[in-house]
């Protein structure tokens, strides 16, 4: 549970100065820790005394990090990985095995269908599929060696939710870890842990580091479930660099202030696309029209920062949207505080198979924004058709 609010916590948490007393945190650029002598180092290998070894174990500008986010999910602990794809591959290899049944949804981020589906796969673990918003599609799929339920919600790009407190009920019912990946909301505007999931995954490249800077993963929950992940990554060596830690707990500090006004643009830059001629249809929750919006309304303080649409036409028209731009990146990141632009059938979700991608409802017509700190006057004028 939070004691202080958490635009407090995103800038105060986790940092003990050293006896420089420097006021902004140190960088702990080190790969190894010395002893004082022999002894010392044998009891803290042997755990007798605590203390820095090796940065694959532990690192106190890594530490910073992990404390500030655990903070901020609600979370007991949390471990920071080198990018969001080593989280989510650690925390499938370190909690289940050969023979093991994992349910995700189907609207989840490209890479990680293709893990699934490619690598997860080949240790024996199945995958099934479940519509991320049916809850009687995940019951229904759950078998004997059902181990964990994998979503994401708000989805990247259709923004599809799910009630993440009902999807609860049942997982534990059945025994089954929850892992949500939030990496679309941040714990700014959506804290699944509270509402009853077991882990939850973050590619701290996005909202987090915001800037565009860095690669970096995390995963929080209980101390016994980040225990076992833990110890899959310091043996098998997906650790965070002490640098990109230090860029990410400072993202940190900036994030509560950034994803709001992000999410505020992003609204209105809704609301005005769905007003325009050369526009299909619009996904974003904060429209009435979205089949997610009630969801949304009561389970996240704030609708995202990704606004996507179907253009009239098809994929030229699409692409035509996208050369018209003059100031908006043309770049697969989002979160980041420029906007960014891109088509997704044929970049971030291109090594999907025909049907896969049909089967998540990414159509040839359909742009993703992600809408960043300039004016919004601005980044409606780069879209204007
Ligand atoms: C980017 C992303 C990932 C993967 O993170 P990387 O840091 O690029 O490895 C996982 N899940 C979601 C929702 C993402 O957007």
């Amino acid at each position: 549970m939070i004691d202080k609010k958490i635009e407090t916590i995103a800038v105060r948490e986790g940092y003990k100065n050293s006896s420089e007393k420097e006021h902004s945190p140190a960088i702990f650029l080190t790969s190894s820790f010395v002893f004082d002598n022999a002894e010392q180092a044998d009891n803290t290998f042997s755990k007798k005394e605590s203390g820095n070894i090796y940065t694959r174990f532990t690192n106190p500008s890594i530490d910073l990090f992990q404390k500030r986010l655990a903070k901020l999910e609600g979370a007991q602990d949390c471990i920071a990985t080198s990018t969001g794809m080593s989280a989510i591959f650690a925390t499938i290899m370190s909690l289940l095995k050969t023979g093991d049944h994992i349910v995700s949804s189907r609207s989840i981020f490209g890479t990680t269908t293709i893990m699934f589906n490619d690598i997860v796969s080949k240790f024996n673990i199945d995958i099934s599929f479940a519509d991320l918003s049916d809850i009687n599609s995940w019951e229904a799929l759950i078998r004997n060696n059902t181990k964990i339920f994998f979503l994401e919600t708000p989805s990247n790009p259709l923004l599809e939710v799910v009630d993440i407190k009902k999807l609860a009920k049942i997982s534990k019912k059945h025994n089954i870890i929850l892992v949500v990946d939030n990496v679309i909301l941040t714990p700014i505007m959506q804290r699944p842990l509270e509402l009853g999931a077991d882990l939850i995954i973050h590619s701290a490249t996005k909202y987090i580091d915001g800037q565009g800077r860095c690669l970096g993963g995390a995963v929080a929950g209980s101390n016994d479930l980040i225990e076992k992940i833990d110890n899959f990554i310091r043996t098998t060596g997906p650790s965070i660099s002490p640098f990109n830690a230090w860029i990410l707990a400072k993202g940190l500090e900036t994030m509560p202030i950034r994803v709001k006004e992000q999410f505020k643009n992003a609204n209105i830059l809704a609301h005005w696309l769905e007003q325009q001629n050369f526009i299909e249809k619009v996904y974003y929750l904060g429209l009435k029209s979205n089949l997610g919006h009630e969801i949304a309304k009561n389970q996240q303080s704030g609708f995202g920062g990704i606004v996507s649409f179907e253009i009239k036409g098809d994929k030229k028209d699409a692409f035509n949207l996208i050369n018209n731009t003059k100031m908006i990146s043309i770049t697969a990141n989002f979160g980041d505080t420029r906007s960014t632009i891109i088509h997704p059938t044929t970049t971030t979700h291109g090594r999907l198979t025909d049907k896969e991608r049909i089967d998540s409802g990414i159509k040839d017509n359909l742009i993703r924004v992600s809408v960043g700190l300039e004016n919004i006057d601005d980044i409606i004028a780069d879209l204007k058709f």
